[in-house]
């Protein structure tokens, strides 16, 4: 069964017309899936009883509901959604996953892009699954609308399992549902992607888009960066960073880098002056994050003490610098831990 979820009013339309619809009930139907959020084409009340039998004989909606839901005892969420995957002929089953993040005054959702992911970072969870498959706009737009908090939501980051500019035609559209007056109608401002540097992607991306960047460094020295990250072979991080330098991200629009600290790797004063060195001239923020332990990463987080003192280093040469706190951590949820698992209650 084909799914609506993912078209713009545009390709509606002609969904419609092939239904025997009229032409503006592609707009109509946008409505019911972004702005009501309907479950079933049967809901669509103010489409005629034969167009919306006519649709569901080759369309369904598209909302996949979570299987698996756990709770961290600091109030993060994990769910766990099904998707079936296209890779070549093929057909995949596989479990992503999205977080959901509360703090005082926001409820920020984490999703994934794609099932397991060819980046091969070596710290990471998702890394180690290798690549399943991207998920489709419907998929995508599926974990913003299936979790419990969805009209609560304040942010979406897409920081979850895949790269997000390796599946960017489908993640494009997602944006686009998500900042247009005709779908959920959010600011850009209120979105961000994470990314570890695919430079022709990351250029559309820049320039299509609004919306806020988070790159993962972790390294700033090239050799050592590759050691962990084996994108630094196709796209140095310093091409990322002139690239970057290319754009204003002095008002509205921000940039900010992912440190994820490990212990002896990455932590001493060395890299903290190489990090202040690449970043030099750019407006943007650091996030050290505390590495989180998983199997197959021989690497260790650092202590307390030895994040603070990098921190203060980077921060005291102007560039704002902040430890973030980790969460979700019990269940699994933390950064670089999604692997798609079913946990067992
Ligand atoms: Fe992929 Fe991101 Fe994990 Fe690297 S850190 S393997 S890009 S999901």
């Amino acid at each position: 069964m084909k799914k609506l979820l993912g078209h713009t009013p545009d390709s509606l339309k002609e969904i419609a017309a092939a239904c025997g619809l009229p032409a503006f009930a592609g707009k109509q139907i946008a409505q019911w899936l972004y702005q009501k959020k309907v479950r079933d084409i049967g809901g669509m009340t103010n489409l005629s009883k034969a167009g919306r039998e006519a649709l569901a004989a080759e369309y369904e909606v598209g909302i996949t509901p979570p299987s698996d839901c756990r709770q961290s005892s600091d109030g993060t969420r994990k769910y766990l959604f099904p998707v079936v995957c296209q890779v070549g002929n093929k057909e995949e089953r596989f479990n992503v996953e999205a977080v959901m993040i509360p703090e005082e005054d926001r409820r920020t959702l984490c999703i994934s892009s794609q099932a397991g992911c060819r980046m091969g970072c070596r710290f990471c969870a998702t890394g180690h699954l290798g690549f399943h498959g991207n998920l489709s706009a419907a998929d995508i737009l599926s974990q913003i609308i299936a979790v419990d908090e969805s009209d609560d939501l304040t942010n979406i980051v897409f920081m979850g399992m895949g790269e997000p500019l390796d599946n960017y035609d489908n993640v494009r559209r997602v944006i686009e549902v998500l900042t247009a007056p005709w779908g959920f109608g959010w600011s850009p401002k209120r979105i961000t992607l994470s990314t570890i540097g695919v430079i022709p992607k990351l250029e559309r991306f820049l320039a299509e888009t609004r919306c806020h960047l988070a790159v993962s460094l972790h390294n700033p020295f090239p050799d050592e960066r590759r050691d962990i990250m084996p994108v630094q072979k196709a796209f140095d991080i310093r091409d990322v960073i002139d690239l970057l330098h290319r754009y204003d991200f002095s008002g509205q629009r921000r940039v900010s880098f992912e440190y994820t600290m490990f212990s002896g790797l990455n932590d001493d004063k060395r890299h903290a002056d190489a990090l202040v060195r690449l970043l030099r001239g750019l407006e943007c923020r650091v996030n050290l994050i505390r590495f989180h332990r998983i199997p197959g990463f021989e690497g260790a987080p650092p202590s307390e003490g030895v994040m603070t003192v990098f921190r203060d280093r980077v921060a005291a040469s102007g560039i704002p610098c902040t430890i973030r706190a980790s969460r979700g951590e019990d269940i699994d949820a933390a950064c670089g831990m999604l692997a798609g698992k079913k946990q067992l209650p």
